[in-house]
């Protein structure tokens, strides 16, 4: 089977072009033409010679997605169904905000966390992406809508700790200054709390930004929710957090979607001020989305303002979410296979 030119990164691409005998310097120009020009083929790479611009078309694919659907909303954001070239499908977002472009991406095709209100649940899981196939999302939104994206958030489907080594290969080869050159600063990594990991990614010295969906202060409604606090509770898992903050210096981002009647009253927002309280971290409040036959309805306006008021109060820094396309089911967790192949 032919690999994936796009699974290789600058230092691979290098040792490529040694073993078949050519000059390093090869790479760096063949990095370019993938990630700076972002073209189609090989046979776009005109500072190559003929010759070796076929010997890597025998060899590799290119793996430049399909486009199976696209969704526009009424805000802008652009919601891609792409056909991963193996029968297989994920979900990408597009978004705009005042200070660019920010793009959502998949890291595996389904997912195993098995969360209640999410809508990658009870879909099954079939593989982890390549980073090749984590980093062509963003070469393929660039295509297709002309834009340069500024920053990255892994929120798509999948768990991406769940998908360590490729996910931080993607990462690596998006930070390179030699290709799309995109500041670990600007890219967040969500995680439902796969502890181990946390702790892991700590030592990467990548200057991401830590995104943990904690969506409640309390053991057992989170376990409720998220089955992954069975195997690490919220007290394990803030420990973590605070590792991460004492090895890299970076903020922390905890993820809270309001539920009605479930985790927005101000006991829970009292539970997770005190849980938080002297922490670098920020709270990301998000109005829950309904999944179909979902079970957690959204928290009125009304509640989800009095949360961050309490917690703000607290000093505890909380800002509501705006919802991006929420109406092509673009928004958090909405993301679902009911359009996959
Ligand atoms: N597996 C990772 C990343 C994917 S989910 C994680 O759990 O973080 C991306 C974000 O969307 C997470 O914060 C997740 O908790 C949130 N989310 C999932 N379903 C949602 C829903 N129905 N409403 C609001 N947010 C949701």
């Amino acid at each position: 089977m032919k690999k994936n030119i796009k699974d290789y990164n600058l230092e691979d691409l290098k040792n490529l072009f040694i073993e078949m005998d050519e000059k390093s310097f090869r790479a760096e120009q063949v990095f370019k033409w993938i990630y700076v020009e972002n073209v189609n083929s090989f046979s776009e790479m005109t500072n190559l010679s003929k010759d070796l611009r076929e010997k890597l078309d025998k060899e590799f694919t290119f793996n430049n997605f399909n486009i199976i659907k696209k969704l526009e909303a009424k805000d802008g954001t652009k919601k891609y169904l792409f056909d991963i070239l193996d029968g297989n499908a994920i979900e990408t977002v597009l978004m705009e905000y005042k200070h660019g472009f920010s793009i959502c991406v998949s890291s595996q095709v389904g997912c195993k966390m098995g969360c209640k209100f999410c809508a990658s649940t009870g879909i099954p899981y079939i593989r982890n992406l390549t980073s090749g196939e984590i980093v062509e999302q963003i070469l393929a939104v660039e295509r297709d809508a002309s834009v340069k994206i500024s920053n990255i958030v892994f929120m798509g489907i999948g768990e991406p700790l769940d998908n360590y080594d490729n996910v931080i290969k993607a990462i690596r080869i998006i930070n390179n200054q030699k290709g799309l050159n995109i500041g670990a600063r600007h890219i967040s990594i969500s995680t439902s709390g796969i502890v181990p990991r946390i702790y892991k990614l700590a030592e990467e010295n990548i200057q991401c930004t830590l995104s943990i969906s904690l969506h409640s202060a309390d053991n057992d409604k989170r376990s409720e929710m998220m089955p992954v606090n069975n195997a690490y509770n919220i007290q394990e898992l803030i420990k973590a957090c605070k590792d991460y903050i004492k090895i890299t210096n970076r903020r922390v981002s905890f993820e809270y979607a309001l539920a009605k009647d479930n985790n927005d009253n101000l006991e829970d927002a009292k539970k997770l001020a005190n849980l938080l309280k002297g922490m670098l971290c920020h709270v990301n409040l998000i109005p829950i989305n309904k999944i179909d036959n979902g079970r957690y309805n959204k928290s009125t306006n009304e509640n989800i303002i009095k949360f961050r008021d309490f917690l703000n109060d607290r000093g505890i820094v909380a800002t509501i979410r705006r919802e991006l396309g929420s109406d092509i089911d673009a928004a958090c967790g909405q993301l679902r296979r009911q359009n996959l192949k």
